[in-house]
């Protein structure tokens, strides 16, 4: 799934390339995709982006003051730039066609698709991003804000931490990065965080999503890349090598549908798991 690193390079390579570029049509070849009827796509017909910005995981295209394109990839999404007279695939549900003949897809292969595109008078007309978290990256973002959000919930961090009304931008694989740098359990509960624990997340918080930003920026060398080339992480996708700072061997949760990594010597004191009927430990 594509997270705050893969989609503010998105928003870098966007601005470069299609900012200011007159628009042909817009159309939603999987109908279901464009969640909204009023603005019509018709509407961006003749006008162009003028501005691309990012709220949590959603990329906010600004068209004019009173008119928006605001996408969300979800788990599979990815964005194209390609000739207008390239094939329309399955894996494509929405395209903008620009008037010198290039077109920017929105594309998830495989069976899941559940991207969203919304065409909006402003962006908070779109719920989730009305109720956005705080961006990691922005000023807001400190510890006595976590301190204050974590007071008294009894949510395990890595729930916490992803939680986009809390945070904004923060999926599975980089909150694995994060606890594995802030050296916390992804299952301690955050009210039970001390102030050098929180300390050590937010400050992880902000290392690991830089850093992921200039990695994403350098392998993308100025176009469109999704998360699946995504440089190796130090415990997400990595369940039984060894921990780069121990040597132990990552261990995996599986619950649901989501998968944990993490290592238990560096985060967890050694201790395995209580419930080891959702908790599967390698
Ligand atoms: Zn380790």
């Amino acid at each position: 799934m594509p997270e705050l690193p893969d989609l503010e390079v998105m928003r870098e390579v966007l601005a470069e390339r299609v900012l200011g570029r007159p628009i042909l049509t817009a159309r939603a070849a999987r109908p279901d995709i464009l969640k909204t009827v009023s603005p019509p796509l018709d509407a961006l017909a003749g006008e162009s982006f003028r501005e691309i910005g990012r709220v949590g995981k959603h990329l906010v295209l600004t068209v004019r003051d009173d008119l928006y394109v605001v996408m969300h990839l979800m788990v599979a999404g990815r964005l194209v730039l390609t000739g207008a007279s390239t094939k329309v695939t399955k894996a494509t549900g929405f395209l903008v066609t620009f008037a010198d003949g290039e077109d920017l897809r929105l594309v998830e292969n495989g069976s899941i698709k559940r991207a969203k595109v919304h065409l909006v008078a402003k962006p908070s007309d779109v719920d989730r991003v009305a109720r956005a978290g705080v961006e990691p990256l922005s000023e807001a973002f400190t510890p006595e804000f976590l301190t204050q959000r974590f007071a008294g919930e009894r949510r395990q961090v890595k729930k916490a931490i992803t939680e986009p009304s809390w945070i904004g931008g923060i999926g599975t694989a980089y909150a694995d990065e994060i606890l594995f740098a802030a050296k916390l359990s992804p299952i301690r509960y955050v009210n039970t965080l001390k102030d050098e624990e929180i300390e050590r997340l937010w400050a992880a918080t902000r290392d690991v999503l830089r850093a992921g930003i200039e990695a994403t920026r350098a392998r993308s060398k100025g176009t469109l890349v999704s998360d699946e080339g995504r440089a190796a992480m130090q415990v997400y996708g990595r369940a039984g090598e060894p921990c780069r700072v121990c040597g132990k061997p990552i261990a995996e949760i599986r619950f649901a549908e989501t998968h944990t990594f993490y290592c238990t010597h560096c985060q967890a004191g050694d201790k395995s798991i209580a419930d080891r009927r959702s908790w599967l430990t390698r």
